[in-house]
């Protein structure tokens, strides 16, 4: 069996520790991987003078596949964000961030099971922007002013909200395809196209047309606002959900709060030609170093990878394992007991362990 080569980014904080549990865990399965461990963000910064070496970027276009570690932002001006450079020099338009409840972890909610596809590249997040009282915006306000009935205020901030029907056309088709893929029977699209019919109505235009393309598929769509509601009142009635960048960035962050927040909560982010998984939280600085970090959201960033790989039995395994180990609740780190008490906890690699135990 050939070994799948990986672009592995540590990253900082604890970062090397998680990653390092999830690759152990990855092994576990009996899967071979040539891993390819390349630097970002501080690490990058002190040893090659550059956040986001070419050579890393370069590494994950040549294997097509990457596992990264959170990264801490150098706090000051001038730093572009790792995250944001990563996505947009490797095009990776999907963010994928599956929300499944896991016994033993404490939740609001039981038995959820979600998928936001989320669009990464396009949206109010282009950062096509005009601040307040600049020359810019004076143009910009302007130019609408004088082709629109609804007027600006002179003094506005402007945000542009940009929505194609190639990106929304390749974020549907992914989700549908994902579905298909990992078995799932149902995908709605949100939006808020009774408000924005341009953009978010050609979004939902677009779902359509893609989701009468896969009929082996069921489909429906909801309004944002309406999303949430149902999504807080039965979760249960949905399965994989996508939308345009901002909704996509908080309706994840809400389905990641209903399942039991940070330290469980995978995350993905796929292009045309590479992918590259990731947890959803960040380097926890005060836990650096300590063997005391929950390595449950890089794990299942790890198993998410294998699924992209093709590899859904050894995920399923993983994902499994890590149930197994959390419902147990005697080798979990201390956030994932009930009292939280350290003395009672396991560290991150002996976490790791019980996992690689389980599979
Ligand atoms: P954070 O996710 O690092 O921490 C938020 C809280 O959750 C803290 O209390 C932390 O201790 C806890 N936490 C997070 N992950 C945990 C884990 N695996 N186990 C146990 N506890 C965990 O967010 P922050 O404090 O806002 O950011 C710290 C740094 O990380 C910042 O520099 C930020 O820019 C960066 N960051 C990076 C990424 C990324 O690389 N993808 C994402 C978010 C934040």
């Amino acid at each position: 069996m050939a070994a799948y080569r990986v672009t592995l980014i540590p990253g900082d904080g604890i970062g090397p520790e998680v990653t390092e549990a999830t690759r152990r865990v990855l092994e576990g399965t009996g899967l071979t991987f040539a891993w390819d461990v390349r630097d970002a963000g501080t690490v990058a910064l002190e040893r090659h003078g550059d956040l986001l070496p070419a050579a890393t970027i370069a590494s994950i276009v040549e294997n097509k596949i990457g596992l990264k570690g959170p990264i801490t932002t150098p706090i000051g001006e001038g730093f572009r964000s790792v995250n944001v450079g990563l996505r947009q020099a490797l095009g990776l338009y999907a963010n994928l961030r599956p929300g499944k409840t896991i016994v033993g972890v404490q939740s609001t909610f039981a038995d959820v099971d979600l998928v936001i596809v989320r669009e990464n590249l396009e949206d109010i997040y282009a950062g096509v922007e005009f601040d307040t009282g600049t020359p810019e915006a004076a143009d910009v306000i302007r130019e609408l002013n004088a082709r629109s009935t609804k007027q600006i205020a002179a003094d506005a901030a402007i945000s542009v909200k940009m929505i194609t029907p190639g990106g929304s056309r390749r974020i549907v088709e992914y989700a549908f395809e994902y579905a298909r893929a990992n078995g799932r029977r149902l995908v709605t699209a949100v939006h808020k196209a009774n408000i924005m019919k341009y953009t978010d109505g050609l979004f939902l235009r677009v779902a359509q047309e893609v989701a009468a393309e896969y009929p082996d598929i069921e489909f429906n769509d909801r309004i944002v606002d309406n999303m949430c509601m149902q999504l807080m009142q039965k979760p249960d009635a949905y399965d994989v959900l996508v939308m345009p960048n901002l909704y996509g960035d908080i309706l994840s962050d809400l389905v990641a709060g209903m399942v039991g927040g940070l330290g469980v909560a995978p995350g993905g982010n796929i292009g045309p030609d590479s992918a590259m998984f990731e947890p959803i939280h960040g380097s926890a600085p005060s836990h650096a170093g300590k063997n005391e970090a929950n390595p449950t959201a890089m794990i299942l960033s790890g198993a998410l990878m294998l699924r992209h790989l093709g590899e859904r039995q050894a995920a399923e395994r993983v994902e499994t394992a890590i149930a197994a180990v959390i419902g147990a609740g005697d080798h979990v780190t201390y956030d994932l007991r009930p009292d939280r008490d350290p003395a009672k906890a396991v560290g991150t690699s002996q976490m790791a362990d019980a996992v690689i135990a389980a599979l």
